[in-house]
């Protein structure tokens, strides 16, 4: 099993921090492979709380190589702020391999993202402001800055400047903002050069290596399969691949080398952002569920957006990254409800409809058809087997698993490391 995926089947925050953690310490490599600082894991080791953001959760593992894949854009000065702050902290850090290849999210990035939401009012799509979908624009138009362009101050120059007589007209002429100057970011740039440098390498042919050596690789994704840009919720999605495929573009590893692709999947959905989301509560229920379940943004801060199971949802995440297995988190949050309603279906224009539909408007309009399944009120963050969960929570489960069409293999019970029942090992 050398090669493995981990990704988000919802709209990310599903708990992938826990669960790349858990298998952290039988891996050699973890990589991210899209997505930067947008992101947000919080990984509880001990009585120690760590929230990263662009580091793959990995480095939390010693032993374990993290790598930060070409389709990752890195924010320089929060990927230094985020290593000095594991260093304080003595977590060794040395270890980061950091694509060549990878987009540099710049400034001028960071503030076309904040002043193009700012313009889209209403329509906005409620990113988290940190460049990210300018910075893959930037890659698409051939006017991106990659992170082996710091090696290169005349090249350094010569991108940052096309990048800028495009965007300054922009800024310009339609935000209304000042023009920015091409020397203030090349300089800043240079800064962050030779911090950076130690840990720049051809991670293709590292990860390529490795896997052909049986090393085992694992692969985790940012965000989640519905916001993903070609299979989510479009234009409400993020501007990167968190599906499955982007695993072997965002890093160079081809497809016939991934041997498993794991999708976590929470026990309930949560949303940031704006965009569809059918089983939304706008109730005590879905107050109760980000209460419970702790659902703030690591990133943002901002509330997430709470609902029910949402079967359709999970088939789709299966059909779309070919899934091997889930990791269903988040299980422990569910305890203390009499009945939990489970979405089975839509109903959309007065039809039942099973699957997620491929049109937007239709999800728009699609509304939870539920299912009520039995609750349980024992605590069940002891648990250490399937067996030892009440029966109750067993059947919930099980309901999921045949409804969203493959098998769980573990089941988080509670926000601890230890807090997680295996039934089928990940390796
Ligand atoms: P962006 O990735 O900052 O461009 O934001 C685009 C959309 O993706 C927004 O709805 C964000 O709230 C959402 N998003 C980005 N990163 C995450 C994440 O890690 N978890 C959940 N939602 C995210």
């Amino acid at each position: 099993m050398p090669a493995l995926v981990l990704l988000g089947a919802q709209w990310g925050d599903e708990g992938k921090g826990k669960a790349t953690d858990l298998l952290g310490g039988s891996v050699d490599y973890v990589v991210r492979y899209q997505g930067g600082n947008n992101a947000g894991h919080t990984v509880v080791v001990g009585d120690q709380k760590y929230a990263l953001h662009l580091l793959p959760s990995g480095i939390l593992s010693p032993g374990c190589t993290p790598v930060i894949g070409n389709g990752v854009v890195v924010d320089p000065a929060v990927l230094l702020s985020e290593l000095s702050g594991l260093n304080e902290r003595g977590v060794d850090t040395s270890k980061l391999l950091i694509s060549g290849n990878a987009h540099l999210i710049t400034p001028y990035n960071v503030t076309v993202d904040k002043v193009t939401e700012r313009f889209l009012g209403k329509r906005k799509i409620g990113t988290t402001g940190r460049g990210i979908g300018p910075t893959y624009a930037d890659k698409i138009n051939r006017v991106g800055v990659r992170v082996q362009d710091l090696y290169d101050e005349s090249i350094l120059e010569q991108k940052v400047e096309a990048a800028l007589e495009q965007k300054n007209q922009l800024l310009a002429k339609v935000f209304n903002r000042r023009a920015i100057e091409s020397g203030r970011i090349v300089e800043e740039m240079l800064q962050y050069a030779e911090q950076i440098r130690p840990y720049v390498a051809d991670t293709t042919l590292i990860l390529n290596n490795a896997i052909d050596e049986g090393k085992v690789v694992l692969f985790e994704g940012g965000q989640g399969t519905l916001l993903d840009v070609d299979h989510g919720t479009y234009p409400f999605v993020t501007s990167s691949n968190p599906t499955a495929g982007g695993a072997c573009t965002g890093s160079g590893v081809g497809p016939t080398k991934i041997s498993r692709v794991i999708g976590i999947l929470k026990a309930y959905t949560t949303r940031v952002g704006a965009g569809p989301f059918p089983t939304e509560l706008h109730d005590e229920d879905g107050e109760a569920l980000r209460r419970i379940g702790g659902e703030r943004g690591v990133t943002t801060g901002r509330d997430r957006r709470c609902g029910w199971f949402d079967a359709p949802i999970a088939r789709y995440a299966t059909r779309v990254n070919g899934l091997t297995d889930f990791f269903l988190t988040k299980l422990d949050v569910l305890t203390g409800w009499e009945r939990i309603p489970v979405c089975v279906a839509y109903e959309i224009d007065g039809k039942r409809v099973e699957e997620v539909p491929y049109n937007q408007t239709d999800f728009h309009h699609a509304k939870p058809v539920y299912e009520m399944l039995p609750g349980w009120s024992e605590d069940i963050t002891k648990a250490k087997t399937f067996g030892d969960l009440p029966k109750n929570a067993q059947a919930y489960v099980k309901a999921l698993e045949e409804m969203s069409g493959a098998p769980i293999s573990a089941i988080g019970v509670g926000p601890g490391r230890t807090e997680t029942i295996e039934i089928n090992s990940f390796l």
